[in-house]
């Protein structure tokens, strides 16, 4: 086994809040260990165009609690070919990186996926996404945050909901995975949640809106995905024009969920993952993912920490409903 010297890290796709401490988890790690580590500007864009800076241990200084990303991110379209790649491989040779760290979504692993199938330079990644959707692991880095920060807002809400006696429809973010919606559904205590991998009829939610009239329940929640097939505004249009008396309001959260401090969980999270995966590197565990799976670290292959396609748990979605009755 070939040790790692120089080690590269980068945040890659769509930031999420915890970003910062998974960055200095890996920076201070590989100091300890000996190693020079480098950070890459842009993701996988900095490595095209050799971005790339040397990190101390104060470069990740008053950073633990601060969200987006020091690094910044993006999207790197050069990256997707293999000219690309090969740029970014002459760029990290000239450092002599030899181990990369890639903190993502599934996509940002593919990319390193390639990437360490083509060159000589053993990559790991660290799931960063709000949407709690990867395989291979309980928890992502910034979910914990995104859900607090709708829990918050949809909190407000209700005091206004209440004070009208108005019905909500809330969007949060979740392009093709429910979990904000169902996490901050059910502490919020809305009515109802629509999420991509559980259908709800708005037939349905408009009977049950129906029932809640006659017997005087006026505040009503309801969570939407932003990845359920019917949007928020769309279930607004046809509620108003089935229940003309419901004064309803849309309320669209967006990238607020994106930004903010992250939560105690997401800075442990992230620096156990940050720790790991300097760690993954010296014992030669190369080109995996790491996860947290019943609270211990776990190794996923890189080309199997994909989008998780897991049954939704619909009892938690019934448990909602009984709960709000
Ligand atoms: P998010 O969950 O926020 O979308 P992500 O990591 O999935 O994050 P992507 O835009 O899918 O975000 O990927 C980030 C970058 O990873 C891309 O811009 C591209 O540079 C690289 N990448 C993604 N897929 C591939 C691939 N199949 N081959 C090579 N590089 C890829």
């Amino acid at each position: 086994m070939k040790k790692v010297n120089n080690i590269a890290v980068l945040t890659s796709g769509g930031d999420a809040p915890g970003m910062n401490a998974a960055v200095r988890a890996v920076v201070r790690t590989g100091i300890y260990h000996q190693m020079n580590v480098y950070g890459v500007m842009y993701g996988y864009r900095g490595m095209v165009k050799n971005e790339i800076l040397p990190m101390e241990s104060k470069s990740v200084a008053n950073i633990i609690q601060r969200g987006g990303t020091i690094l910044k991110t993006a999207r790197c379209m050069e990256f997707y070919e293999p000219e690309g790649r090969q740029k970014a491989y002459e760029n990290l040779k000239k450092h002599n990186i030899d181990g990369l760290i890639v903190i993502g979504g599934d996509g940002s692993f593919k990319g390193a996926q390639k990437f360490s199938q083509e060159y000589d330079i053993p990559c790991i990644g660290l799931p960063g996404t709000i949407d709690k959707d990867i395989a291979g692991t309980d928890f992502t880095i910034g979910f914990d945050t995104a859900v607090n920060t709708a829990i918050d807002a949809i909190d407000k809400i209700r005091d206004t909901a209440d004070a009208h006696d108005r019905l909500f429809i809330i969007e949060v973010m979740g392009r093709d995975a429910g979990y904000i919606a169902l996490h901050s559904g059910i502490a919020t205590g809305a009515e109802h949640i629509m999420m991509p991998e559980h259908k709800a009829e708005v037939e349905d939610i408009i009977a049950d809106l129906q029932a809640n009239e006659r017997r005087k329940k006026l505040v009503n929640l309801i969570v939407v995905a932003e990845g359920h097939e019917t949007g928020a505004n769309e279930v607004a249009k046809m509620i108003k024009h089935r229940l003309p008396n419901a004064d309803t309001r849309v309320c669209i959260l967006g990238h607020i969920q994106r930004g903010g401090t992250p939560t105690c969980q997401d800075r442990i999270l992230a620096s156990r993952m940050g720790y790991a995966a300097v760690n993954a590197l010296i014992e030669g565990t190369y080109n995996v993912m790491v996860g947290i799976v019943n609270n211990k670290i776990h190794y996923t292959p890189l080309d199997h920490a994909v989008k998780a396609k897991e049954e939704m748990d619909t009892d938690w979605v019934k448990m909602c409903k009984i709960l709000a009755s």
